[in-house]
């Protein structure tokens, strides 16, 4: 996954970048000074200009600011799950190149990084009880190390004994893991295996998705689906069907507690990225809309078709199960008549 790995000078000694090291052993590594590490974290360094090339870098360095930021933006849409929730900064970027992903035009940083200064985040932590639920995946999927993330995880579970740690994927999930369902929530992203192929080269597949869903839910752990970025215009109703049909035989009766739908949103920086550097794809060619919070969407009406769909197939295949929209405006909730709740 990672062609090479950069250490600051700063975090050498550290337990974490030790057990890193030797769990990536095969990776050739190189000690970079602070001053290098903040050059590259800012986004200045002068080598590839080749994205997919340079988020194949670890970088291992600190975090010199906060490591928990609450998720809910009071300028963007409403969104219940971030405003439960806290950010953890342990990861940013990832090594995929998923068509959509927003942090091509979000991060500065090319690489993919790891703070490892964990323990500095427990003087933090101890000042505000509120961080009940921590959010490792927002900018980067939580799983970005492979089986290297258990270690990691392992250290965050014994650092803070309340949070409840909510991992958000679209990787294989590691065989290693061994760590306690009640201190993780697993969400995995899923979508028509032809999206995914398309549009996620390099995460997993959907069939080792729903395979890693159906062995965690068996152990136990809370699982939540994301189907998020749903499809514009539901154009791949048969796509979705497949997939909860697989599910529903897969997950042998287990459920996941939630389903969160979601739509594509891009801002116009992020558009223009996409039309760089995805010439060829389908994306580029849909219609969008500009919302009030400046982010382009799919048409309402090509939206709300696409939500409709799939809602009536969570009612068939998982009835009872916990629907939410993730930064939707309140219209769409009433329009299709969701409240946060059960349907
Ligand atoms: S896996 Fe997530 S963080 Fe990584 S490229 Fe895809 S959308 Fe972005």
């Amino acid at each position: 996954m990672f062609t090479e790995i950069l250490i600051d000078e700063s975090v050498l000694d550290l337990d974490m970048v030790k057990q890193i090291r030797e769990l990536l052993r095969a990776v050739p590594a190189r000690i970079i000074s602070e001053q290098e590490s903040l050059h590259r974290l800012r986004g200045y360094h002068s080598g590839s200009r080749d994205l997919p090339s340079a988020k194949r870098t670890l970088l291992i360095t600190r975090n010199r600011g906060k490591f928990f930021k609450r998720l809910e933006n009071p300028d963007a849409v409403f969104d219940p799950d971030r405003a439960r929730s806290y950010r953890f900064e342990l990861f940013q970027g990832c090594p995929m190149d998923c068509r959509y992903c927003f942090c091509q035009s979000y991060l500065q940083c090319q690489h993919t990084v790891i703070h490892a200064n964990l323990d500095d985040a427990r003087d933090e932590w101890i000042q505000d009880t509120q961080m009940s639920i921590c959010v490792t995946g927002d900018i980067s999927d939580s799983l970005c190390l492979a089986e290297t993330s258990v270690p990691v995880y392992r250290k965050l579970e014994n650092l803070f004994s309340s949070v409840m740690w909510e991992l958000r994927t679209k990787l294989p999930f590691p065989h290693s893991w061994d760590l306690s369902p009640s201190r993780f929530l697993l969400g995995w992203s899923l979508g028509p295996a032809h999206s995914i192929s398309v549009n996620e080269p390099g995460t997993a597949t959907l069939n080792r998705r729903l395979a890693d869903i159906s062995r965690m839910l068996e152990l136990g752990y809370t699982c939540r689906i994301r189907l998020d970025p749903i499809q514009p215009a539901g154009g791949d109703y048969q796509g979705y069907r497949q997939l909860f049909q697989s599910m529903k035989r897969l997950f042998r009766g287990n459920t996941p507690d939630m389903f969160i739908l979601g739509s594509y949103k891009f801002s116009p920086d992020l558009l223009e990225t996409v039309r760089n550097r995805f010439p060829g794809s389908s994306l580029i060619r849909e219609e969008w809309t500009r919302s009030a919070d400046g982010k382009l969407r799919p048409f309402r009406s090509v939206r709300l078709a696409a939500y409709r769909q799939v809602i009536s197939l969570i009612k068939r295949f998982f009835p009872g199960v916990s629907v939410r929209l993730s930064m939707e405006p309140q219209w769409v909730w009433d329009v299709l008549d969701l409240c946060d709740s059960n349907i």
